[in-house]
Order: structure tokens, then C-alpha cells, then sequence
């Protein structure tokens, strides 16, 4: 069932991680968040990646670890890309603006999301990377009837 419990998956290396962002590319419709939960290396801005090179973004992807929020423009949507990780308070949404990158048209994906307290918008999806013994396991659970459409075109 793919709302409440979640799907799990394991993802033996990079090359695992990022091919599963990449077969997301094809059946990802806006608006949608998606938190990404794991610490420190688990693989969220390696995921990140795999979906931005999947929707056929060519250049760089850096970790917004600096920057608060990398974005994307493609024909469909706009994806956002934060990392909250340096924040000091919640309220650092809030003077950054970054309500405004959300709307209809936006995807975003969210590194760190506690960090925004209750200012961070709630998750359609939260995907959850942990280090397994070789490689990751990741997690993948629906809030919201948009986030499990999005979900079940990805993994049926
Ligand atoms: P995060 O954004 O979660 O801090 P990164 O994606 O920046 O993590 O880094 C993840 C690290 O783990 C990278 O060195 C990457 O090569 C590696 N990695 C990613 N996926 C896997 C995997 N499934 N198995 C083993 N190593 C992985
Ligand atoms: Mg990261």
C-alpha cells in the first residue's frame, strides 16, 4: 500500500540512486513537494540529481547546502531544489521568501525540511534515505491524494 506505510526499496550504490530519481522524470506533474529525509550523505542531493539528469538538465547540480534553494526551470515546471541544513532558526523561511517559490507550477524538494518549522509547506511525498549495511534502503510514503497519484504513475 503505497499511502501510510510507504514502499521501501534497496538501492545497492549511486548508480541505484540516481536511476531511481531518473524514473521519476517521466511521470512527475506540478505542484508537488516531497521532503527529503536521511542524514548527512544518505543521498538526497544524489537523488536530486538522478531526476534532474532524468528530465534532461545537462549542467551542474549543486547541493544548495550554501545557496538555501537551487532552481530548474523546465517547459512544464520550475523545480525547486532546498537545503535547510544551516538554517539557525525557522524563521529563515520566512526572510528568505521562499513561500513564493511554491504554486502550481512548482516542484520542490526539500533537504532538511525540520528546519523550517512549521513555516517549511506540508509534503505531498516524503522520500527517506538510510544507510544500510552496503548502500541505502529509501522509503517512499503519500500525504496527500496528489502525492499518491504521483506515486503510483512512478512505481506501477
Ligand atoms: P545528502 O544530500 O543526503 O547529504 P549526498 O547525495 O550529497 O547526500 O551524498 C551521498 C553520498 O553517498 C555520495 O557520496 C554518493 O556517491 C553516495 N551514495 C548515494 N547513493 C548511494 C547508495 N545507494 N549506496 C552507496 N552510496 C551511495
Ligand atoms: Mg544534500
Amino acid at each position: 500500500m503505497i499511502d501510510g506505510a510507504g514502499v521501501s526499496r534497496f538501492l545497492a550504490d549511486e548508480e541505484a540512486t540516481l536511476a531511481l530519481g531518473a524514473s521519476w522524470a517521466a511521470s512527475l506533474n506540478a505542484p508537488l513537494t516531497v521532503y527529503l529525509q536521511g542524514d548527512l550523505g544518505a543521498g538526497k542531493t544524489t537523488f536530486t540529481r538522478g531526476l534532474l539528469r532524468g528530465l534532461g538538465h545537462s549542467g551542474a547540480v549543486k547541493s544548495p547546502t550554501y545557496a538555501i534553494v537551487e532552481s530548474y526551470p523546465f517547459p512544464a515546471f520550475t523545480l525547486h531544489h532546498f537545503d535547510l541544513y544551516r538554517f539557525g532558526s525557522p524563521e529563515e523561511w520566512e526572510d528568505a521568501g521562499l513561500d513564493d517559490l511554491f504554486g502550481s507550477r512548482s516542484i520542490c524538494l526539500i533537504e532538511w525540511p525540520q528546519q523550517g518549522g512549521g513555516f517549511t509547506p506540508a509534503a505531498d511525498i516524503t522520500l527517506s534515505l538510510n544507510h544500510a549495511e552496503r548502500g541505502r534502503t529509501v522509503t517512499l510514503t503519500a500525504h496527500t491524494p496528489q502525492g499518491r497519484k504521483s506515486l503510483e504513475a512512478w512505481l506501477n
